[in-house]
């Protein structure tokens, strides 16, 4: 049966009047999805129509539903993923953005510290001051001497250096180990969604496939049965 662009289609589901574009066939669904759909509403038919948001709503329960099956309890991480393939939304996000603007002044002081903590341009700056104290101490103020020889003085300031870089490192590093989780549990449920996505998409092809195929072999049937009818007749016609 031809349908035009803007006749009126009734939902199965919501018994509302949706347009063509807006509903699907009820052949379309996936065996899986009619499975569950029927449990719902018993009177589905294949014949009829359901809208696209009734599918969606379904698709997002069986998904759901797959994955506690598997999963057990669904954490937050989960239904994330759950919400973003419902809203039909990207969930991929750049985590080292998201980080960083969240970062309080403390904690970006910290970075930069560490990060200049942990370079040759504070062990060259470090070797320079210390030779430089000491050669002072020694040579150029021998008669004065601030801190004469063994540089007590410069001993407590190096202790003090340590004494500070080393919380400022911890708490770096923390934050590090922070960020590391955030990329860690982002991947986790880029990776889950891709799956679910594929498998659904796995099922789609074959269900599509399948379908094809009894059509194929319909037509088949219909061509032949032509056929047979057309060599029955010519002969009396011709022989007529
Ligand atoms: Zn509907």
């Amino acid at each position: 049966m031809i349908r035009k662009p803007h006749e009126l289609m009734i939902c199965q589901i919501c018994k509302e009047k949706k347009k063509l574009n807006e509903v699907l066939s009820g052949e379309l669904v996936r065996p899986s999805l009619v499975e569950m759909i029927q449990k719902k509403y018993p009177d589905w038919s294949s014949e009829g129509f359901i809208c696209r948001a009734d599918l969606n709503r379904f698709r997002t329960d069986y998904i759901q539903n797959l994955v506690e099956k598997e999963m057990g309890e669904l954490s937050t991480l989960e239904l994330d993923v759950m919400r973003s393939m419902k809203d039909q939304e990207l969930l991929s996000k750049n985590v080292n953005v998201e980080f960083d603007r969240t970062a309080t002044i403390g904690e970006r002081v910290a970075d930069k510290v560490a990060e200049f903590g942990g370079s040759w341009g504070f062990i060259t700056t470090f070797t320079v001051v210390i030779v430089g104290w000491i050669i002072m101490n020694s040579i150029v103020l021998f008669l004065r001497p601030f801190d004469p020889y063994p540089f007590i003085l410069l001993n407590l300031v190096l202790s003090c250096v340590a004494a500070f870089q080393a919380p400022i490192i911890m708490m770096s590093q923390n934050r590090q180990e922070a960020k590391d989780r955030l990329r860690s549990e982002h991947d986790y449920q880029i990776n889950l969604k891709a799956e679910l996505e594929i498998r659904h998409l796995n099922e789609k092809l074959d269900h599509l496939l399948a379908q094809q195929w009894q059509r194929l072999v319909e037509i088949q049937q219909i061509q032949m049965d032509l056929m047979e009818e057309l060599a029955r007749k010519t002969p009396r016609e011709l022989g007529g």
